[in-house]
Parts: structure tokens; sequence; C-alpha cells
């Protein structure tokens, strides 16, 4: 295993590395304690486009870690500073999804249109209230040539029956709907780690991918370029990695693992 001496900031999952429900996961309290006291940059990069920054905050927070609003970068918040780059200012857009995608896209500066007409680009975020004829309306959009953004593919998620529709599910309907393939930018698409790590200014192999997951934040972050950690405090058990295709540079059983690692290293 090479050492992480060099590794100058860390991007972050949160569900199955920092938390797991409304429960810190082992390690995670000091782990944030060290980055902190030793100013090693982070961002908390997540999948997840139906939170906010400050929801991320919250939760974090009434666990005894103590991170900003600024360090947390959601698939929402990268998918409107991704059309922010791509499309003139004010462009109008069609956007599926909850409160905290839709905030980040009136905060970069788009105005939501209300129908297909005139949409430059169509955004697919989890909508739990989503209907038909909002689909309707995101597929006329797409067919009339506008960009078919998603924020992230995760098709299901997990509630406490079972695992449900996801972003995922939403994308594949329109995409059957109208041929076109929507453009992620989500894990494991290297948009948000590309963006978390322009946020921190280190380059992408000084940059640690941290999370619980091979096929999204392990392979995102390789996509990236960057050095990835995996952490199986999660969904991924060791066994798995005996077949995966994907192979990360690290494997923690926890946060106090990689903390000591780190360390250790830093300490050479
Ligand atoms: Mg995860």
């Amino acid at each position: 295993m090479s050492d992480l001496s060099h590794i100058q900031a860390l991007v972050i999952d949160l569900d199955g590395v920092v938390w797991r429900g409304q429960t810190a996961l082992p390690g995670a309290i000091e782990f944030f304690e060290m980055l902190t006291k030793r100013k090693l940059p982070y961002v908390l990069a997540t999948n997840n486009a139906a939170t906010s920054p400050e929801q991320v905050n919250r939760r974090l927070d009434l666990m005894g870690i103590a991170a900003s609003p600024e360090d947390v970068l959601t698939s929402g918040l990268a998918s409107a500073e991704f059309l922010r780059q791509e499309l003139p200012p004010r462009a109008s857009i069609y956007a599926i999804g909850e409160d905290p995608l839709i905030n980040a896209l009136v905060k970069a500066g788009f105005s939501l249109a209300q129908d297909a007409n005139d949409a430059r680009a169509v955004v697919v975020g989890l909508d739990r209230q989503v209907s038909w004829e909002q689909l309707a309306e995101a597929a006329l959009a797409i067919q009339a040539g506008a960009l078919f953004l998603g924020t992230n593919p995760d098709v299901t998620f997990p509630v406490e029956r079972g695992l449900v529709p996801g972003n995922g599910a939403l994308l594949a309907a329109l995409e059957t709907a109208t041929g076109v393939k929507p453009m992620i930018i989500g894990k494991p698409e290297p948009h948000l780690y590309l963006q978390a790590i322009a946020h921190l200014q280190t380059g992408p192999k000084h940059s640690l991918a941290v999370g619980d997951r091979l096929e999204t934040d392990i392979l995102g972050g390789q996509r990236a370029g960057m050095m990835t950690a995996l952490i199986l405090t999660g969904v991924t058990q060791r066994e798995e990695l005996l077949t995966s295709p994907i192979q990360p540079d690290f494997v923690f059983d926890d946060l106090h693992q990689l903390r000591h690692t780190l360390l250790g290293d830093s300490l050479e």
C-alpha cells in the first residue's frame, strides 16, 4: 500500500462513511476533529440532490461534528454550477426536483420554465412528488433539443421497508421515452469530484476520494484522476474486492483507521 503523505485535501462521501441514518459511524467525530486540527481542507460530496448544505450541516451538528455549509457539495449544487458554465446567464431551465435543487438553480441565476417551451436544459433530480405531467414536459423539452442533465444516477435508495425508485429510475423513464441519454453530474461521473477539487485548489493527485461504494465513489474518484480510499462501514464488504474490477488505492475498516494512517504518514 502506498502512503498518504502527499494527500493535501479530501473529498468525503457521507452515507456509509460519516453516518448511517442519524448515527455517526465509528471514528467519524475524531476524524473531523483531526481534519480541523491539522487544517486539512475537505469537501463533503454527496450524490443526494434532495438535500441542502444547511440540512447536511444540521445533521452533522446533532452528531457532534462541526462542519460548515461551504464544505458541502451536493449533486444538485454541482449541476447548477455545471449549467452556469454551459448556458447563458438567466437561461430558462425545466427542472424536476425537490427544494434544494430548485433553490440551487435559482441561486445560480436561472429562470425556471413552467413547461417545455424555450427550456435550454432539463435537469432531473429526485422528486418524491413527481407527476406524469412533469415527465411529459421534460420529455417534450428533451425532444426539442434541450440539454438533458441528471443530478445523479442512483436507481434506488433505501427506506425502512426496502429499496424504492431513485433518481436513476426517473432518468430511465425519460431516456426510454425520448431515446436520449442524460448527462450525469454525480458519481461515478467525474464532475462532482472535479468541482470539489477546483474548490479545494488541490490537484487530483493530491486529493483523496473517500467513499463506501466501489461503483460510484471509487470509480468516480478514479475518473477524476484522484487517489481513492474505500471505507468498509457502508455497503461494500471486503470480499467484494477480490472480484471487483474497481480497485481503490487504499482500504480502511473505518475512519479511525484512516485517521491513524493519515497521522502516521504525515508524521514521518
Ligand atoms: Mg455512501
